[in-house]
């Protein structure tokens, strides 16, 4: 959608005085104002374009550039404007003007706006687990010694010695906030901060937890089981919601994010859901066929190599990969034949191969069975 004009939004003349704009903008807000007009969502676009047309036109520097560049000049690279997402971010900048309007109470809209007491919240904390490819298989349940700020056991989290020596704060009157008011030619004008007495918390401990200095949290550790699921893979982060450090003085506790990290494989290599085996056999075994015993990750496996099987030939083993982290089935083990050839011959053995050497059926003559390297991992991929 286009934005519209902001001096068309606000009813001003391109040359309209500061005064004659602010006035144009106290009656649209006043006439779109969401407690005037409850669950209107057009009077809330129209509230919301006015807050934006004003905040550009009221001042000198962007209502210049606005009227040189028009929208674009507002734009990133200029700097200095932001959209408002939402009603509470033009509370916040412009709540002062309907303040006296209102009662100063944007009461029941966009979750209680500024009059909210301020609520610690507790930092993230980041591990990393490393797990093998056997636990990724199977999922797996890890106890984890996770050092983070815990709850004080002292004053259980309060901060205040004995748990009880709370007073309201005098200067906020347990609002967390302080409010000052004073005339201006739009009517009253209300700021409101965060009360510098507590903190915006409301209340003020009068004798301090030794043990935590009043914070309500300690250094500590915990012992935190997590249970993993089959399938993850390296770079995958689990989050454990409340698991963090602990908040001061009974906040919400911040998330442990736990990091997957993949141990490599002895013999196996992993591809997506799927698993690479490169298995050796010896020339004699390629030629007459035998069978052979695959590591997998749940145990071993024999599979039977056929007389005359050729080098570079895959074999799939169904189901005996990885299992898929969001739906069922797993993957294959995809196994590469590679043929052995020995680095030193006894001499006996020397002359058994030299009289197979001038054997026609010796001679390499491959036909259309014989595919390709790109071939075969086409086919083996569909
Ligand atoms: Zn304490
Ligand atoms: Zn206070």
């Amino acid at each position: 959608m286009a934005k519209r004009d902001y001096y068309e939004v606000l009813g001003v003349s391109r040359g309209a005085s500061a005064d004659e704009i602010k006035k144009a903008y106290r009656q649209m807000a006043l006439k779109y104002h969401p407690d005037k007009n409850p669950n209107n969502k057009e009077a809330e676009e129209k509230f919301k374009e006015a807050a934006e047309a004003y905040e550009v036109l009221s001042d000198a520097d962007k209502r210049k550039r606005y009227d040189q560049y028009g929208h674009d000049g507002l734009k990133g690279g200029f700097g200095g404007f932001q959209e408002f997402t939402n009603m509470e971010d033009i509370f916040s900048q412009f709540g002062d003007i309907f303040g006296s309007a209102f009662g100063g109470a944007f009461s029941g809209f966009g979750g209680g706006g500024r009059q909210q007491r301020r609520v610690n919240r507790g930092t993230n904390l980041r591990v990393k687990v490393r797990l093998t490819l056997e636990e990724i298989n199977t999922g797996v349940e890890k106890k984890l010694k996770v050092n983070k700020y815990v709850q004080c056991q002292h004053c259980s989290g309060t901060g205040s010695q004995g748990g009880s020596s709370f007073s309201t704060c005098s200067t906020c009157r347990g609002t967390g906030q302080v409010t000052r008011v004073t005339n201006t030619f739009l009517g009253q004008m209300q700021t409101s901060s965060t009360c510098p007495a507590c903190g915006g918390e409301g209340h003020i401990i009068q004798n301090k937890c030794v043990h935590c200095a009043g914070n309500g949290i300690v250094k500590g550790e915990e012992i935190i089981t997590v249970d993993i699921p089959a399938g993850v893979s390296e770079g995958i982060q689990l989050s454990m919601n409340g698991k963090g450090n602990a908040a001061a003085r009974s906040g919400i506790p911040g998330d442990l994010i736990i990091q997957i990290e993949e141990a490599p494989h002895n013999d196996l290599q992993r591809d997506g859901n799927n698993l690479l085996y490169d298995l050796f056999i010896s020339f004699p075994d390629s030629a007459l066929g035998t069978s052979v015993d695959i590591p997998t990750l749940d145990g071993k496996a024999r599979i039977k190599i056929d007389p005359g099987t050729q080098a570079g030939k895959v074999l799939r083993l169904k189901g005996k990969g990885v299992p898929s982290l969001n739906s069922y089935g797993k993957g294959d083990l995809l196994i590469t034949i590679n043929i052995w050839t020995p680095k030193t011959l006894s001499r006996q053995e020397r002359e058994m191969l030299e009289e197979l050497q001038h054997s026609e059926n010796f001679k390499p003559a491959p036909g259309a069975r014989e595919k390709g390297f790109f071939d075969r991992m086409k086919e083996y991929f569909q």
